[in-house]
């Protein structure tokens, strides 16, 4: 393995040369992703989508990772997020779509950020930062082809490009993007999809009459961008696949699909001990053991990520054995049930990761907990350091 190095967000509480937990964060795997997303879009620009912190892997290092996989653009949800990216001197164009009235569009525009507008007094909000700021907005004018989530509905769209067109010609706007969002391309067979792709084009056409013709049309995520050309455009925006995690169906993935997951979630074994069979194994006692048993108590819980829905579930490997949680998981700890397998105390535990070592993956994860991968990795605490692997040059992370 390459020689890793620390990079701590918050927690100066973390003993940094002896992490007891960590997720290891493989940094030339996001590179590697990335650069495989660009040959799947083709002549479109990508994308990284960066929010909730990088998908828990660290907001900056994941930018500067997928940067040089040669990503054209970084997104993320909120303008804190595009903030941040700025100040650790990230230069690179960077697109934000979340913003209630009264975000600092002012400091937005003179950031360089571009923005989303989903109404007309946003839009007019955006303007009016863009007078004072004496420069234009990059907007990127949002339809909502279906989702029913944010951006002008069909009725509402002439009306928003009416009042952006008005804004061009008054030189507060560039108008670079038009943009929706998918709700179902994680199921290829959901018609949904192409009701969306129709509505977008609608979209497009009528902006198009109104004279507003951007040069940015996007719609695409992780699943369409894998496997659905038709919503590539000009711009694809994925996001957990850039973390090396495939959210189509398996019976859809294909071998171009070679992403590499770049995170790792272990933990050393805090305490192993002998339990006689029937015993009951944590909280409220759900589950009793077998038969005589080794249990190791492995030191992550649901305050570091580990669902609770998980509990009698999760997956793990320690050395050669593949285990699974006993019982209830806890704050800050759960259980392995390990029989008479020689697992000692400060060996690794491995939640999830690549495979290389015999880990399971995130989707077994997801699968145990009722969830998705995204919430999964969104979700790990602080109390896990991020440690990241170099397989390729040093990221300049010490503006953070
Ligand atoms: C999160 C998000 C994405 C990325 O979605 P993935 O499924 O992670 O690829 C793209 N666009 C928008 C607007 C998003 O909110």
């Amino acid at each position: 393995m390459p020689s890793p190095t620390i990079f701590l967000d918050s927690a100066a509480r973390i003993d940094t040369a002896n992490p007891q937990r960590s997720a290891l964060i493989d940094l030339g795997a996001i590179s590697g992703n990335v650069e495989t997303l660009r040959g799947i879009a083709g002549t479109a620009k990508l994308m990284a989508v960066l929010k909730a912190d990088g998908y828990g892997h660290g907001l900056v290092p994941a930018a500067r990772a997928a940067l040089r996989g040669g990503a054209d653009y970084l997104g993320t949800a909120v303008l804190e997020e595009a903030f941040a990216l700025r100040a650790a001197g990230v230069d690179a164009p960077i697109f934000t779509w979340l913003n209630a009235p009264g975000s600092n569009y002012l400091r937005a525009i003179e950031e360089d950020i571009d923005l989303a507008a989903y109404d007309c007094a946003q839009l007019e909000e955006i303007c009016h930062a863009a007078r004072q700021a004496g420069r234009p907005a990059r907007v990127h004018l949002k339809i909502d082809t279906g989702m029913w989530r944010g951006g002008a509905s069909a009725e509402d769209w002439p009306r928003l490009c009416g009042a952006a067109r008005r804004a061009l010609d008054a030189g507060l706007i560039e108008a670079t993007g038009i943009w929706s969002h998918l709700a179902a391309a994680d199921e290829p067979e959901n018609p949904s999809t192409s009701m969306q792709l129709a509505a977008f084009r609608a979209a497009l056409a009528v902006a198009r009459d109104l004279g507003i013709t951007p040069r940015l049309r996007h719609i695409a995520n992780s699943a369409a961008t894998l496997s659905n050309p038709e919503a590539h455009f000009d711009l694809v925006r994925p996001g957990i696949s850039v973390y090396g995690i495939n959210p189509l169906p398996p019976e859809y993935r294909t071998s171009r699909m070679d992403l590499r997951p770049a995170m790792t979630l272990r933990a050393a074994v805090a305490h192993v001990k002998a339990a006689p069979a029937g015993a009951a194994v944590s909280y409220g006692g759900t589950e009793r053991a077998a038969a005589a048993t080794q249990l190791a108590i492995i030191p992550l819980g649901y305050a570091d990520g580990v669902m609770r829905s998980a509990s009698s579930k999760g997956p793990v490997q320690i050395g050669a054995g593949r285990y699974r949680v006993i019982g209830r998981v806890c704050m800050d700890q759960f259980m392995v049930q390990v029989g008479s397998d020689a697992v000692v105390p400060g060996q690794q535990a491995l939640l999830f990761g690549p495979g290389t070592d015999g880990e399971p993956h995130l989707d077994q994860w997801a699968q145990a907990a009722d969830t998705i991968p995204y919430e999964i990795l969104t979700r790990i605490g602080t109390r896990v350091p991020r440690i990241y692997l170099e397989s390729i040059p040093a990221p300049d992370v010490s503006g953070t």
